[in-house]
């Protein structure tokens, strides 16, 4: 059995000004360093983060104590400056990882911004533990995107790929719950991996905005980050190839076409951006 490194760290800031893919918001915000669900496509394995810390990725996490004491002191500040602020939380973790359930961390900065809100929130995750904040999001959500990941219906294709990672079916009826509530949610197809014919229909019956990303449009590189991760190797162990290269987005589009409208069906960057 897998022993993870679970550390405690207190960092000096915690609002990172954002780059990148990031570049139509002001600040990311990672609860954690590091991610135990360990997604074998994941590309922070490729930052430096995901390099050089001498221990498999998936297999540790550093837990960032006291972050919530520090937004409030970091968006004063940012405030008194006149400055917008808007979040992505989280590029490089997933802020509902399997330490939450005891450490809280996610849920203290929910309930830090209920007292000082940013202008926009985004929530990225892939775990149902995001159900258990639904009263701080009730509270945010004019100023709120939740997205969950459900790269596809397929629990045995979710095990290949990303077996630490929490069930298809519970991400499923997270996303039902967060939509009943009347959150701002969408579903986050991304990447595309093998789905079953009923899966449109499926997220149609919870949701009514989804994202497709995969991974040559998705990965900032045409597929090239996705290639030195050796992802390919994971296609052709389980004979998926025809689900592996550039044609797999159009054909996700137009499978999903049957179940949701042209404006419900985002793609790539446009389904992460804010407001
Ligand atoms: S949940 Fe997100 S951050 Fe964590 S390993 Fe998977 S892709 Fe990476």
């Amino acid at each position: 059995m897998t022993r993870y490194q679970i550390a405690y760290k207190e960092p000096k800031k915690i609002l990172t000004p954002a780059s990148g893919f990031l570049y139509g918001y002001t600040h990311s915000l990672n609860p954690y360093t590091g991610c135990l669900f360990g997604c074998s496509y994941c590309y922070v394995r490729q930052s430096p983060v995901g390099l050089f810390r001498g221990e498999e990725w998936g297999e540790w996490v550093d837990i960032k104590k006291g972050i919530h004491e520090k937004y409030i002191l970091e968006m004063s500040n940012l405030r008194k400056r006149g400055k917008e602020v808007t979040i992505f939380m989280a590029s490089a973790t997933d802020p509902y990882q399997s330490v939450e359930y005891k450490e809280k961390i996610t849920r203290a900065l929910l309930e830090a911004m209920v007292k000082m809100p940013p202008d926009f929130l985004f929530v990225q995750t892939r775990s149902p533990l995001v159900t258990r904040d639904i009263d701080l999001f009730l509270k945010l959500k004019d100023r709120l995107r939740i997205s969950v990941t459900v790269e596809t219906d397929l629990d045995e294709v979710r095990k290949s790929f990303s077996p630490q990672a929490p069930p298809i079916q519970a991400r499923l009826k997270a996303i039902g719950e967060l939509q009943k509530n009347s959150l701002p949610v969408q579903a986050a197809v991304a990447p595309v991996l093998p789905f079953s014919k009923e899966f449109p229909e499926t997220l149609a019956g919870l949701v009514n905005r989804i994202v497709i990303d995969d991974f040559y449009t998705g990965d900032g590189s045409n597929g090239k980050r996705t290639e030195r991760l050796k992802i390919k190797e994971l296609f052709t162990e389980d004979e998926l190839d025809k689900w592996y290269g550039k044609h797999v987005h159009q054909y996700a589009y137009e499978n999903m076409k049957r179940a949701f409208s042209s404006e419900q069906i985002l793609i790539s960057k446009q389904g992460f951006m804010p407001y």
